[in-house]
């Protein structure tokens, strides 16, 4: 075992930069090198039929699975203690067999009057990843991983400079949204107890590029109680970097989350150095997908564009973009850099903003500008960042 990545710090996040949640030194963490053992087999990872078959494999009755599901997908009731519809002589092994234990809290951080809640999670092996929930008045939105650090690489990104540790498993990314969801429920967040609204995957890492795990995750999430968490698909935002194969991919699997395309410029110039999977596949082909996706879900599609000073916020490129965009059912959301330590890039301008703004807006295509403060942050989390490999 070796110490983790020379206890190199990550970057604060991006937009919820509310301090850190670097670990301190008694929790500094050890990860094997190529990202470590299997996560364990968990109740999450499996579809209602193979749940039955592991539940059977184990010597059990095949109803335990659905009382199982039930305290986790209905009740999110962890502790064995609290099963009382199943024997407690059976209530171990059930638990030990289908609902290890995943991850454990290292730390919350909150800002914006404790309504942004961070929690960094240790995994089994060590590895660390974070989740953000945010409390609107009228909505509750959280911000998953799905990836440990992330293989993309985008040069303005915290998780990106830090490289990918590994691809969380199906459960480990549904359990982030089953601890949320009870913690609103058990009112943890002030406002008093609430449900959850909106799912964002832009916390670390692709979605698309963990796509099983996250397909299977988003099925989890969305199959009517007790097989899963009852949600609706309309509340979950996928967003990518533009993996057209894995866009195309999920459009022919009949999923209708919105998806968020990470577009940031909108020439393959620009866009091979800010998104480097660019030079793979052009603006023009991840566009052609993303409408695919939206012709195919019903979706508007959502383009991403964080504005970077001098960068690319310069007028003529929003109007190049507004003419990508126009006539299409899509949406812009730019969202003013946020610098990352050691970066030489910051966010835009106030004038440089405003006609950016205008150039889009002047093709008829919607266009927002996110706040980074939490008001506005809907679907924006950046990179969860402030973790430690
Ligand atoms: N890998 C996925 C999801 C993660 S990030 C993707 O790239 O879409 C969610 C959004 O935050 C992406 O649009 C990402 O480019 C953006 N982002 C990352 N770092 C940022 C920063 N420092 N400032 C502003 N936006 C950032």
């Amino acid at each position: 075992m070796t110490p983790a990545a020379g206890a190199r710090p990550r970057p604060p996040h991006p937009i919820c930069d509310t301090g850190t949640t670097m670990p301190k030194p008694g929790e500094l963490t050890f990860v094997a090198p190529g990202g470590a053992k299997k996560p364990p087999r968990h109740l999450a990872d499996l579809t209602p039929a193979e749940r039955k078959d592991a539940v059977a494999a184990i010597g059990e009755k095949p109803f335990r699975a659905k009382q199982l599901s039930q305290h986790y997908f209905a009740r999110y009731a962890l502790d064995p203690e609290q099963w009382t519809d199943i024997p407690a002589a059976a209530r171990e092994r059930l638990a030990s067999e289908l609902l290890p234990e995943l991850m454990s809290v290292v730390r919350h951080v909150s800002c914006d009057d404790d309504t942004t809640r961070k929690t960094l999670w240790r995994l089994h092996d060590g590895t660390l990843v974070e989740s953000v929930l945010m409390r609107y008045p009228d909505r509750v939105t959280m911000c998953i991983s799905s990836q440990a650090g992330c293989g993309m690489n985008c040069p303005f990104c915290a998780t990106g400079q830090a490289g990918l540790d590994r691809n969380l498993s199906t459960a480990e990314i549904v359990h982030q949204i089953v601890d949320g969801m009870r913690a609103l429920r058990d009112g943890e967040v002030p406002g008093g107890p609430a449900r959850l609204s909106n799912i964002v995957f832009m916390g670390m890492g692709e979605p698309l590029a963990n796509y099983n795990r996250v397909a299977g995750a988003i099925r989890r999430l969305t199959d009517p109680e007790p097989d899963g968490l009852g949600l609706s698909q309309r509340g979950i935002t996928v967003s990518t970097v533009g993996l057209v194969p894995a866009m195309l991919r999920f459009a022919g699997e009949g999923f209708t989350c919105r998806l968020a395309v990470s577009l940031h410029a909108p020439d393959d110039e620009l866009r091979d150095t800010l998104v480097p999977v660019n030079t793979r596949w052009k603006v023009r082909e991840v566009l052609d997908a993303a409408w695919e996706y939206g012709e195919r879900s019903g979706r508007r599609i959502s383009v991403e564009y964080a504005l970077i000073r001098d960068i690319n916020d310069q007028a003529w490129r929003g109007d190049l973009l507004g003419r990508l965009l126009k006539g299409k059912r899509v949406h812009v959301n730019l969202i003013p850099l946020n610098p990352t330590p050691g970066s030489k890039w910051t966010a835009s301008r106030p004038e440089d903003e405003k006609a950016f703004i205008e150039a889009v807006a002047a093709h008829g295509v919607p266009v927002t500008v996110r706040d980074t403060r939490g008001q506005e942050i809907d679907g924006a989390c950046g990179q969860l960042a402030a973790a430690e490999r």
